[in-house]
């Protein structure tokens, strides 16, 4: 016997993004911009009553959602942030060894440690040549124990969106009795017009989940707010599994106010997408090698030099994400910051190589 149980050992670790003075932080895909004023006036009211519990059901926060995505609200559970989503989704699915949760690789860094944390078993299918999930693939590797699928789009850290009709034929192929998650946390930065949105397939395909966050485009990381679009089943099973009075009262004031303000802060975006597209055609004429991106990071796939390239950002006061041995996520910020980036990569070694 041990204390705590031994597969804990082997479990991933989450590595964070990492914060140095005086560096520009381009490593986790925060926006750079503070939340807005009237969020952040209604987080201050909030934290006034944060003597009492918060609301156990999110019931406004939940109905505002439900106007928004035009949904039922028995359709839709609030989570501590998507990734508290995703666990949750693994705990209603798995119920232990044998059971398999399947996903692109490389993809969201979070699907292997909930997986796990699950007490389920990984499997992964490689990504394409063009760092895009291989959806038949993916198909193909359906078992009968699998109970979970995610599908990354954008896919971080590669960037691509999946298309909405390759989604549509994989829903097909997939058993009634599989969940599939379709991870949208980059979805209000898509610009490319055949990428999948999964709103529109949650009636015809009841076991299709989509998550959603406000940490990107709504710039509330730190309040930790997330949700998923289900069925009426899948959403009441997800909120059982939820840690009690997880989504505190901060969070919910705050995401009821950015919603209000959406279509401002939203419009946000468009400054982000004109700044990616510049950043991916500047590196490119560096010599790197950039894929299609839809949301707000470029992906270099730098094979093993990844951790070099890391390194050479961060003696440079630039942080970025490297993930030896595939490549390095770069955020793209604000003009200046991206600017600091881009000199940075120009004096990188053999870029091209
Ligand atoms: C950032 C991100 C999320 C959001 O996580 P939160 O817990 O909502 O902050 C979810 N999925 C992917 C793929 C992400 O990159």
């Amino acid at each position: 016997m041990t204390l705590i149980r031994p597969d804990l050992d082997t479990l991933p670790a989450y590595v964070p993004g990492r914060t140095v003075p005086g560096a520009i932080k381009l490593a986790s895909n925060e926006v750079a911009e503070p939340p807005h004023p009237v969020v952040l006036e209604a987080i201050a009211r909030a934290a006034a009553g944060g003597n009492r519990y918060p609301d156990l059901g999110v019931v406004e926060l939940t109905d505002r959602l439900a106007e928004v995505h035009d949904l039922a609200p028995e359709r839709i559970a609030v989570g501590c942030g998507s990734v508290t989503l995703c666990q949750q989704l693994v705990q209603i699915s798995c119920l232990g060894p044998g059971d398999e949760v399947l996903f692109a690789w490389r993809s969201f860094e979070a699907y292997p440690i909930v997986t796990r944390i699950g007490g389920a078993e990984v499997r992964t299918v490689g990504l394409d040549d063009g760092f895009r999930h291989d959806l038949d693939a993916m198909a193909a590797a359906i078992t009968d124990r699998t109970r979970l699928v995610f599908v990354c789009s954008p896919n971080n850290p590669t960037g691509p969106a999946v298309r909405r009709e390759e989604f549509v034929q994989f829903l097909r192929t997939v058993p009634a009795d599989v969940l599939v998650a379709l991870d949208e946390a980059y979805a209000e930065y898509v610009t490319d017009p055949d990428a999948v949105h999964g709103r529109s397939l949650l009636d015809e395909h009841p076991n299709l989940v989509v998550l959603r966050t406000f940490s990107k485009a709504y710039r509330l990381a730190g309040l930790r707010v997330g949700y998923a679009l289900a069925s009426a089943g899948i959403a009441a099973a997800l909120r059982k599994v939820a840690p009690p009075f997880g989504v505190n009262s901060l969070a919910q004031a705050g995401a009821i106010a950015a919603l209000e303000h959406r279509e401002e802060i939203l419009a946000g975006c468009a400054d982000v997408v004109a700044e990616r597209d510049r950043v991916a055609a500047a590196l490119r004429d560096l010599g790197f090698t950039v894929p299609d991106n839809q949301a707000n990071f470029v992906w270099l796939p730098l094979g093993d030099r990844a951790a070099e390239f890391a390194t050479h950002c961060s003696e440079r006061k630039v942080i970025v994400r490297g993930f030896q041995p595939d490549g390095v996520r770069v955020t793209v910020s604000t003009p200046q910051e991206n600017d600091l980036l881009l000199d940075v990569a120009s004096s990188f070694p053999d870029q091209a190589g």
